[in-house]
């Protein structure tokens, strides 16, 4: 991990449909290794932004570099990026070990590299136990460490994360939230992570994105934005009373 690199960088990104402008020329810097939340009100922006980023949406203006090269224009697949749904989207008649191979495997990763990541993923994720089972035959945390798994095993340089945590129960999503959290120490790999919830975002980001409107309204620390919110949006969504 070079120290202070930049890992994702977006520059003057805008993306319209039709007539409707979702994103404005929107600048994000990310450094290798930092966890950045994006945070705002629903409709904000902040999916198409991150499939803007995974590739999954064409932008209307703008580049998008990882690890400084352009991949404005290259297929997800091509662009060292792992994506966790809130719906967990695992393959139902699969069972656990098999949604994890199933990329690698269409990838054409050798068999022993493939049971070697997922022997580790099952180790960080604690999902050894459940590797034979079907998805229809675990919990929804369960299902949702599987699809950090599906994450895990692909190697990426950078994860991102759309509302994984919002299907879940209170309960659940507190301790997935630390499971998260660890998973960033221990992988020290870069990871954007979208939620409208401000606790996640308190708890997790090195530095949150606060957004409204298609447009980052705050980029800071999350002490800097709850003690100074730069305006009356941030200060009324996450800031204390300005
Ligand atoms: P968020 O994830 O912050 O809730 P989204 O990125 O999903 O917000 O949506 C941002 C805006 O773009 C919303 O106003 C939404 O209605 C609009 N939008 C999202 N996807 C499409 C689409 N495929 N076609 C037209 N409008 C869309
Ligand atoms: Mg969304």
């Amino acid at each position: 991990m070079a120290a202070n690199g930049t890992s994702v960088s977006i520059q003057d990104l805008s993306l319209n449909f039709g007539a409707v402008s979702v994103l404005q020329t929107l600048n994000l810097d990310v450094a290798e290794g930092e966890f950045i939340v994006l945070l705002g009100p629903s409709g904000c922006g902040k999916s198409t932004l991150l499939n803007c980023i995974a590739g999954l949406l064409d932008i209307s203006e703008g580049r998008i570099f990882i690890k400084g090269k352009n991949v404005t224009w290259e297929e997800p697949k091509d662009r060292g990026i792992g994506m966790v749904f809130q719906s967990y989207a695992l393959y139902p008649q699969m069972t656990v070990e098999k949604n994890l191979s199933f990329g690698l495997r269409v990838a054409g990763i050798a068999k022993d590299e493939i049971a070697k990541r997922i022997a580790r993923a099952a180790e960080i994720l604690q999902i050894e136990p459940l590797l034979q089972r079907k998805p229809a035959a675990l919990s929804g945390g369960q299902r949702q460490r599987v699809a950090i798994g599906r994450a895990l095993v692909r190697d990426v340089d950078v994860f991102l994360f759309d509302e994984p945590l919002s299907n879940l129960d209170a309960k659940l999503r507190s301790e997935l939230r630390v499971e998260i959290k660890l998973l960033h120490r221990k992988l020290q790999n870069t990871m954007i992570y979208v939620t409208h919830d401000q606790i996640e975002a308190m708890t997790l980001a090195d530095r949150i994105a606060v957004m409204k409107g298609g447009v980052i309204q705050q980029l800071d620390a999350p002490q800097t934005i709850y003690n100074r919110p730069v305006n009356r949006f941030v200060a009324g969504f996450l800031g204390s009373p300005a």
